[in-house]
């Protein structure tokens, strides 16, 4: 559906591409409006209108937490219940970019506008900056209304919000969908709206030799709800450790949730292969297919966050919601 943009929501959140020098080195700097507005009237070629929105406190993108992609969820959904706007450019720093795309295509599942994030490398006016052209880029490629759900433009290239990883920091061409294996698209379901209800946990573990019951008992301690498991290869992990399988276990009764992904770039899960995947398979891990970290992690946050159980969340976690496992 290739929609006109007549109100487009510029949404500045900081970030490298509105940075401004200090003595500690590069800053969230204000004042970004007026900037790109003196930058546009010598671009060429139409643009659609839009408003200016800059979200406080503005951030290095490192300083972003799930509390920041809620603001972000909240501040865009009600300017389009209000009726503000009909397209949202997010304006953000690129080191945690592909975490809040990825969570913001979960916590804004269904929102009837585009949503599509861009940041910059380099700050804008400096040098040789790569910041005009990826705000501008993604304003045209707004107007021509090819961006569906949230999605990123970086470098010429629009990105899924939900496969996209930062494979470098430097060069341009930061961003890229990593290969992972996607499932043949066997119709997408809905799952509830997700509109965030209460504080969701969720904690990131690397497999690594040497992990044992003593780390995974740790996270459970410190209240984390799930555990996102990034396994071996295709989904394997220690399972001849009797007290780390015991302790996913002894977790998983206690209602925390398992999910598993692969740590490999190009990889998936498949936990039937090896005897090594079967065995945290009946511990009660559930498999991310090819999920990336980014996306697993923000779609774990936004169930927990609708206030789904245990059951429901590993329900959903495996079946693809918006493009972020099947094509
Ligand atoms: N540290 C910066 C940030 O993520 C890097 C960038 O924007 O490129 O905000």
């Amino acid at each position: 559906m290739n929609q006109s943009i007549e109100r487009l929501l510029v949404l500045y959140t900081g970030g490298t591409i509105g940075m401004q020098q200090s003595a500690a080195g590069l800053m969230p700097a204000s004042g970004f409006e007026a900037r790109l507005r003196a930058q546009q009237a010598g671009e060429p070629g139409p643009l659609p209108e839009w408003s200016f929105q800059e979200l406080q406190p503005l951030l290095d993108s490192a300083n972003m937490q799930p509390g920041h992609w809620l603001q972000m969820a909240t501040t865009i959904r009600e300017a389009v219940a209000q009726g503000d706007c009909d397209a949202v450019l997010l304006l953000h720093g690129t080191d945690t970019l592909a975490y809040s795309a990825a969570a913001l295509s979960f916590l804004l599942l269904g929102l009837p506008v585009p949503v599509l994030l861009t940041g910059a490398m380099l700050p804008a006016g400096s040098e040789g900056s790569d910041a005009w052209p990826n705000l501008f880029g993604a304003m045209r490629v707004l107007q021509a209304g090819q961006v569906h759900g949230v999605q990123l433009f970086f470098n010429g290239t629009l990105l899924h919000g939900a496969r996209v990883s930062k494979l470098r920091s430097d060069a341009f061409d930061a961003f890229a969908e990593a290969p992972r294996q996607r499932l043949a698209a066997t119709g997408r379901e809905c799952p509830p709206a997700l509109l965030p209800r209460r504080p969701a946990q969720v904690v990131v573990l690397p497999l690594y030799p040497g992990i044992g019951a003593a780390q995974v008992q740790a996270l459970v301690a410190s209240g984390a709800q799930a555990l996102l498991l990034e396994c071996y290869g295709s989904g394997t992990g220690p399972a001849d450790d009797v007290q780390f399988i015991e302790a996913l276990r002894h977790a998983h009764r206690q209602g925390v949730v398992l999910a598993a992904i692969s740590q490999c770039p190009g990889g998936h899960v498949d936990f039937g292969v090896y005897a090594a995947g079967s065995a945290l398979r009946d511990a009660g891990l559930v498999s991310g297919g090819g999920m990336t970290r980014e996306a697993a992690l923000g779609k774990l946050f936004a169930l927990l966050a609708a206030g789904l159980d245990q059951a429901q969340v590993e329900y959903w976690f495996c079946r693809d919601l918006c493009g972020e496992m099947a094509d």
